[in-house]
């Protein structure tokens, strides 16, 4: 009998690489990946951290069912981690029609292929963005709001339907991971995040700020109602939730579940700045300027689901985040 195999679809991506990296055993993981937000090197640098063979990759698009089927029918695929998709919410409302053809298509396709080969695991990659502008800490049992833009819109969507596939499918073991914010590297420095372009994200543009890329932060308003006047997230360590992802892993529940994935903890844009300064011995030139238009003043997770349920806890602090995501860029910024 051939071995089972855990496919990742997005597995050379920021959280995709972190969790192969993560994984006891990375020779059980098949990664589907069209580098569209991406580079191939990724594998190079996969295989200075875990025993990853160039076989394990498949350079295909999940929204072409043909080219993706293709690894359900090379390999028996046990779960599906599916992390695939578009993901800057700006972009999203400037390219409505890119962002739901390829999310929506992409989710389509993994489950008729769970269908199809009798896959009966599958964990998410969802967004916080589900809950649209709510009171936090938020969570799981919350009605979701009317999504501000289209790529929170189509991880709603997703959701929506895996959790409807589950209903005819009550075999399906099915997990929809809520990330909040996702930040910071390995500490090897090897993997991290790669934004093309301009950074739309605040950590990685204060990391460029460090290296001198970029000359000085915009931060967008101070006049919030929060305690220094900027907004606050939950920032979380990228292998906190590679974790929280093997942690699903391990428990298989037939069903479909929702887990948030953060902190708990708040920390503004200035707190952030201000622990990359301490973490690093640097200073960090910032302004102010205007709102960014769609942002809200608070957005952190009730985290006690994951806790209670899976066991599940966030280990690294906000300097770990900064130390770790400074040495990244230190190592990459050329
Ligand atoms: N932010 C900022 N300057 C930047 C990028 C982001 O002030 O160059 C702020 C942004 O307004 C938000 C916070 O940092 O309040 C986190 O933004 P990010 O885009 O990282 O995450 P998200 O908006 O998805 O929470």
């Amino acid at each position: 009998m051939a071995q089972k195999k855990i496919l990742l679809t997005g597995g050379l991506g920021y959280i995709g690489s972190h969790i192969i990296a993560s994984m006891e055993d990375p020779s059980l993981v098949v990664i589907a990946d069209n580098c569209s937000n991406c580079d191939i090197e990724q594998i190079d640098r996969l295989k200075q951290l875990v025993a990853l063979e160039r076989h394990q990759v498949y350079l295909v698009d999940c929204t072409d069912l043909n080219a993706f089927e293709v690894i359900f029918k090379e390999n028996e695929i046990d779960t599906v981690i599916h992390l695939a998709g578009l993901k800057a919410v700006g972009e999203s409302v400037a390219k409505p029609i890119e962002y739901y053809t390829n999310n929506l298509n992409a989710t389509l396709n993994v489950l008729t292929l769970c269908d199809r080969y009798h896959v009966n695991r599958l964990i998410f990659s969802s967004s916080a963005t589900v809950y649209g502008p709510q009171v936090s800490p938020m969570n799981e049992s919350m009605t979701l709001l009317k999504t501000t833009n289209p790529y929170a819109e189509t991880k709603a969507i997703s959701e929506r339907m895996i959790e409807d596939y589950c209903v005819v499918h009550p075999e399906m073991a099915a997990t929809s991971l809520r990330y909040f914010n996702p930040v910071g590297a390995h500490p090897s420095g090897i993997i991290g995040e790669f934004p093309k372009g301009i950074p739309n994200n605040l950590l990685p543009y204060v990391q460029q700020v460090a290296s001198g890329k970029r000359p000085w932060l915009n931060v967008f308003g101070n006049d919030y109602e929060t305690s220094d006047g900027t907004p606050i997230r939950d920032y979380i360590h990228v292998l906190d939730l590679a974790s929280a992802h093997l942690c699903v892993l391990k428990s298989p529940q037939a069903g479909y579940r929702i887990y948030n994935v953060g902190t708990g903890v708040g920390t503004s844009v200035l707190g952030l700045v201000h622990a990359f300064e301490d973490a690093n011995q640097l200073t960090i030139k910032t302004k102010i300027t205007d709102r960014r238009s769609g942002d809200v003043a608070e957005s952190t997770a009730d985290v006690s689901k994951i806790k209670k349920e899976l066991g599940w806890v966030s280990h690294y602090t906000i300097q770990d985040i900064c130390k770790d995501a400074w040495n990244f860029e230190q190592k990459h910024s050329k």
